[in-house]
Protein backbone atom coordinates (compact mmCIF):
# COMPACT_ATOMS: atom_id res chain seq x y z
CA UNK A 1 0.00 0.00 0.00
CA UNK A 2 2.72 2.66 0.85
CA UNK A 3 6.29 1.91 0.33
CA UNK A 4 9.13 4.75 1.22
CA UNK A 5 12.34 4.21 -0.48
CA UNK A 6 16.10 6.04 0.11
CA UNK A 7 14.33 8.65 2.05
CA UNK A 8 16.54 11.40 3.43
CA UNK A 9 16.13 14.67 5.11
CA UNK A 10 18.50 17.21 6.06
CA UNK A 11 17.56 20.59 8.44
CA UNK A 12 20.01 23.21 7.68
CA UNK A 13 22.70 20.69 5.81
CA UNK A 14 22.34 18.31 9.02
CA UNK A 15 21.48 14.31 7.99
CA UNK A 16 18.79 13.33 10.04
CA UNK A 17 17.24 10.62 7.70
CA UNK A 18 19.92 9.08 5.88
CA UNK A 19 17.87 6.35 3.47
CA UNK A 20 15.02 5.48 4.98
CA UNK A 21 13.17 2.17 3.29
CA UNK A 22 9.99 1.19 4.73
CA UNK A 23 7.01 -1.12 2.97
CA UNK A 24 3.48 -1.10 4.87
CA UNK A 25 1.25 -3.45 3.90
CA UNK A 26 -2.66 -2.44 5.03
CA UNK A 27 -3.92 -3.99 8.12
CA UNK A 28 -0.12 -3.51 9.41
CA UNK A 29 0.66 -1.86 12.88
CA UNK A 30 4.43 -0.91 12.18
CA UNK A 31 6.11 0.27 15.19
CA UNK A 32 9.24 2.76 14.91
CA UNK A 33 11.55 2.43 17.95
CA UNK A 34 14.97 4.17 18.88
CA UNK A 35 16.97 6.67 20.99
CA UNK A 36 15.33 10.59 21.42
CA UNK A 37 16.54 12.42 18.36
CA UNK A 38 16.95 8.93 16.28
CA UNK A 39 14.47 11.10 13.27
CA UNK A 40 11.13 8.92 14.19
CA UNK A 41 9.30 12.19 14.34
CA UNK A 42 10.83 13.52 11.12
CA UNK A 43 10.27 9.94 9.42
CA UNK A 44 6.54 10.24 10.28
CA UNK A 45 6.07 14.01 9.30
CA UNK A 46 7.73 13.39 5.98
CA UNK A 47 4.97 10.70 5.02
CA UNK A 48 2.05 13.51 5.04
CA UNK A 49 4.42 16.56 4.00
CA UNK A 50 4.55 17.73 7.63
CA UNK A 51 8.15 18.32 6.46
CA UNK A 52 9.43 17.61 3.02
CA UNK A 53 11.95 14.82 2.82
CA UNK A 54 15.24 15.88 1.12
CA UNK A 55 14.91 12.73 -1.67
CA UNK A 56 13.34 9.61 -2.16
CA UNK A 57 10.65 7.72 -3.50
CA UNK A 58 7.03 7.00 -2.27
CA UNK A 59 4.45 4.88 -3.32
CA UNK A 60 1.13 5.23 -2.13
CA UNK A 61 -1.84 3.23 -3.58
CA UNK A 62 -1.46 3.97 -7.06
CA UNK A 63 0.79 7.49 -6.50
CA UNK A 64 4.56 7.80 -6.82
CA UNK A 65 6.05 10.38 -5.88
CA UNK A 66 9.62 12.06 -6.03
CA UNK A 67 9.56 13.57 -2.43
CA UNK A 68 12.36 16.20 -3.77
CA UNK A 69 9.50 17.66 -6.24
CA UNK A 70 6.06 17.01 -4.94
CA UNK A 71 3.00 18.96 -6.45
CA UNK A 72 0.23 20.80 -4.16
CA UNK A 73 -2.32 18.20 -5.51
CA UNK A 74 0.16 15.24 -4.91
CA UNK A 75 0.60 16.32 -1.59
CA UNK A 76 -3.19 17.12 -1.02
CA UNK A 77 -3.67 13.17 -2.08
CA UNK A 78 -1.29 11.79 0.13
CA UNK A 79 -2.68 14.22 3.28
CA UNK A 80 -6.03 12.46 2.18
CA UNK A 81 -5.10 9.12 2.57
CA UNK A 82 -3.29 10.15 5.83
CA UNK A 83 -3.74 10.70 9.45
CA UNK A 84 -1.66 12.26 12.12
CA UNK A 85 -1.71 11.69 15.73
CA UNK A 86 0.70 14.47 17.61
CA UNK A 87 2.47 13.75 20.96
CA UNK A 88 0.82 17.00 22.54
CA UNK A 89 -2.35 16.29 21.22
CA UNK A 90 -2.90 19.52 19.02
CA UNK A 91 -6.14 20.55 19.37
CA UNK A 92 -7.62 23.69 19.67
CA UNK A 93 -8.44 24.98 22.69
CA UNK A 94 -11.08 27.45 22.03
CA UNK A 95 -13.40 24.21 20.06
CA UNK A 96 -15.47 21.39 22.00
CA UNK A 97 -14.05 18.12 21.65
CA UNK A 98 -16.92 17.36 19.00
CA UNK A 99 -15.54 20.51 17.07
CA UNK A 100 -12.44 19.46 17.36
CA UNK A 101 -13.65 16.18 15.32
CA UNK A 102 -15.49 18.06 12.65
CA UNK A 103 -13.47 20.93 12.12
CA UNK A 104 -11.63 18.79 9.62
CA UNK A 105 -14.60 17.22 8.26
CA UNK A 106 -16.77 20.13 7.43
CA UNK A 107 -13.68 22.58 6.40
CA UNK A 108 -11.07 20.04 4.91
CA UNK A 109 -13.20 17.62 3.34
CA UNK A 110 -16.37 19.75 3.02
CA UNK A 111 -18.48 17.46 4.87
CA UNK A 112 -22.06 19.30 5.49
CA UNK A 113 -22.46 19.97 9.46
CA UNK A 114 -24.97 17.71 10.26
CA UNK A 115 -23.69 14.79 8.51
CA UNK A 116 -19.86 15.58 10.10
CA UNK A 117 -21.69 16.12 13.43
CA UNK A 118 -22.95 12.38 12.97
CA UNK A 119 -19.59 10.97 12.28
CA UNK A 120 -17.87 12.87 15.05
CA UNK A 121 -20.27 12.09 18.11
CA UNK A 122 -19.63 8.07 16.59
CA UNK A 123 -15.55 8.44 16.58
CA UNK A 124 -15.63 10.26 20.01
CA UNK A 125 -18.17 7.03 20.93
CA UNK A 126 -15.68 5.09 19.22
CA UNK A 127 -13.11 6.28 21.80
CA UNK A 128 -15.20 5.83 24.85
CA UNK A 129 -15.81 9.54 24.89
CA UNK A 130 -19.51 9.71 24.43
CA UNK A 131 -20.05 11.88 27.18
CA UNK A 132 -17.65 14.45 26.61
CA UNK A 133 -18.99 16.05 23.46
CA UNK A 134 -19.12 19.29 24.55
CA UNK A 135 -16.04 19.93 26.84
CA UNK A 136 -13.61 21.87 25.87
CA UNK A 137 -9.64 20.61 26.01
CA UNK A 138 -8.79 22.30 29.34
CA UNK A 139 -11.77 20.39 30.89
CA UNK A 140 -10.43 17.25 29.79
CA UNK A 141 -7.56 15.60 30.94
CA UNK A 142 -4.59 14.43 28.47
CA UNK A 143 -5.63 10.73 28.22
CA UNK A 144 -8.96 12.47 26.64
CA UNK A 145 -7.21 15.16 24.85
CA UNK A 146 -5.32 12.14 23.08
CA UNK A 147 -8.59 10.42 22.26
CA UNK A 148 -9.84 13.19 20.57
CA UNK A 149 -6.93 13.28 18.82
CA UNK A 150 -7.62 9.88 17.84
CA UNK A 151 -11.08 10.34 16.98
CA UNK A 152 -10.22 13.56 14.67
CA UNK A 153 -8.02 11.29 12.92
CA UNK A 154 -10.15 8.32 12.48
CA UNK A 155 -13.16 10.55 11.39
CA UNK A 156 -11.22 11.52 8.08
CA UNK A 157 -11.28 7.43 7.47
CA UNK A 158 -7.91 7.19 6.29
CA UNK A 159 -6.02 4.51 4.95
CA UNK A 160 -3.15 4.87 7.22
CA UNK A 161 -2.58 6.99 10.79
CA UNK A 162 0.67 7.94 11.90
CA UNK A 163 0.98 8.16 15.55
CA UNK A 164 4.04 10.30 17.21
CA UNK A 165 4.68 9.00 20.61
CA UNK A 166 0.64 9.04 21.32
CA UNK A 167 1.32 8.52 24.97
CA UNK A 168 4.75 10.20 26.02
CA UNK A 169 3.22 13.07 27.57
CA UNK A 170 0.47 11.29 29.78
CA UNK A 171 0.76 10.89 33.07
CA UNK A 172 1.73 7.01 33.55
CA UNK A 173 -1.90 6.53 34.71
CA UNK A 174 -3.50 7.56 31.41
CA UNK A 175 -1.69 5.49 29.19
CA UNK A 176 -3.66 2.69 29.07
CA UNK A 177 -6.68 4.12 28.00
CA UNK A 178 -5.08 5.64 25.07
CA UNK A 179 -3.29 2.54 24.35
CA UNK A 180 -7.06 0.48 24.45
CA UNK A 181 -8.09 2.52 21.90
CA UNK A 182 -5.25 1.93 19.77
CA UNK A 183 -5.12 -1.55 20.32
CA UNK A 184 -8.86 -1.77 19.24
CA UNK A 185 -8.40 0.16 16.22
CA UNK A 186 -5.63 -2.38 15.32
CA UNK A 187 -7.63 -5.53 15.57
CA UNK A 188 -10.47 -3.80 13.76
CA UNK A 189 -7.65 -3.54 10.80
CA UNK A 190 -6.61 -0.28 10.82
CA UNK A 191 -3.11 0.81 8.89
CA UNK A 192 -0.63 2.03 11.87
CA UNK A 193 2.57 3.46 11.87
CA UNK A 194 2.99 4.42 15.71
CA UNK A 195 6.69 5.74 17.06
CA UNK A 196 6.54 4.82 20.37
CA UNK A 197 8.33 3.99 23.70
CA UNK A 198 5.52 1.54 25.23
CA UNK A 199 7.16 -1.75 24.80
CA UNK A 200 4.68 -3.95 26.04
CA UNK A 201 2.23 -2.34 23.10
CA UNK A 202 5.09 -2.49 20.68
CA UNK A 203 5.25 -6.55 21.68
CA UNK A 204 1.49 -6.82 21.54
CA UNK A 205 0.17 -5.35 18.74
CA UNK A 206 3.24 -4.86 16.10
CA UNK A 207 3.24 -7.00 13.21
CA UNK A 208 6.39 -5.49 12.19
CA UNK A 209 9.20 -3.58 14.63
CA UNK A 210 11.51 -1.27 12.65
CA UNK A 211 14.11 0.17 15.60
CA UNK A 212 16.56 3.37 14.26
CA UNK A 213 19.56 5.21 15.13
CA UNK A 214 21.33 7.92 14.15
CA UNK A 215 18.96 8.82 11.30
CA UNK A 216 18.96 4.99 9.78
CA UNK A 217 16.93 1.38 10.46
CA UNK A 218 19.54 -0.61 12.44
CA UNK A 219 17.36 -3.66 12.42
CA UNK A 220 13.50 -4.71 11.34
CA UNK A 221 11.42 -7.88 11.33
CA UNK A 222 8.49 -8.86 13.43
CA UNK A 223 8.55 -8.31 17.22
CA UNK A 224 9.75 -11.92 18.07
CA UNK A 225 12.47 -11.14 16.38
CA UNK A 226 13.44 -7.64 17.58
CA UNK A 227 12.45 -8.77 21.80
CA UNK A 228 13.70 -11.98 21.75
CA UNK A 229 16.41 -12.75 19.44
CA UNK A 230 17.83 -9.26 18.20
CA UNK A 231 20.32 -10.16 15.62
CA UNK A 232 22.11 -6.83 15.97
CA UNK A 233 24.13 -5.69 19.24
CA UNK A 234 22.86 -1.90 19.14
CA UNK A 235 19.44 -3.48 18.87
CA UNK A 236 20.16 -5.51 22.28
CA UNK A 237 21.58 -3.06 24.21
CA UNK A 238 19.09 -0.09 23.47
CA UNK A 239 16.36 -2.63 24.68
CA UNK A 240 18.07 -3.72 27.39
CA UNK A 241 18.01 -0.20 28.71
CA UNK A 242 14.64 0.69 27.77
CA UNK A 243 12.93 -3.09 29.36
P1 LIG B 1 12.99 11.41 17.44
O1 LIG B 1 11.55 11.54 17.05
O2 LIG B 1 13.54 10.04 17.17
O3 LIG B 1 13.27 11.87 18.84
P2 LIG B 1 13.40 13.65 15.65
O4 LIG B 1 12.93 13.25 14.32
O5 LIG B 1 12.51 14.49 16.50
O6 LIG B 1 13.84 12.35 16.48
O7 LIG B 1 14.78 14.42 15.53
C1 LIG B 1 15.88 13.91 14.81
C2 LIG B 1 16.96 14.97 14.73
O8 LIG B 1 16.50 16.02 13.89
C3 LIG B 1 17.31 15.59 16.05
O9 LIG B 1 18.70 15.76 16.10
C4 LIG B 1 16.59 16.91 16.02
O10 LIG B 1 17.27 17.87 16.77
C5 LIG B 1 16.62 17.25 14.54
N1 LIG B 1 15.47 18.08 14.14
C6 LIG B 1 14.16 17.71 14.19
N2 LIG B 1 13.37 18.69 13.74
C7 LIG B 1 14.19 19.72 13.39
C8 LIG B 1 13.96 21.03 12.85
N3 LIG B 1 12.73 21.47 12.56
N4 LIG B 1 15.04 21.80 12.62
C9 LIG B 1 16.29 21.35 12.89
N5 LIG B 1 16.56 20.14 13.39
C10 LIG B 1 15.53 19.34 13.66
Amino acid sequence: MLRLTGIHKDFNGNPVLKGIDIAVEKGDVVVILGPSGSGKTTLLRCINFLEQASSGEMIFDDLRLQLNKVSATDKRNVRKKTAFVFQNYNLFNNKTALENVTEGLIIGRGVPKNQAIEIGKAMLDRVGLSDRYQYYPSQLSGGQQQRVGIARALAVQPEVILFDEPTASLDPELVGDVLEVMKNMAREGMTMIVATHEMQFAREVANHVIFMEGGNIIEEGPPEQIFFKPKVERTKSFLSRIL
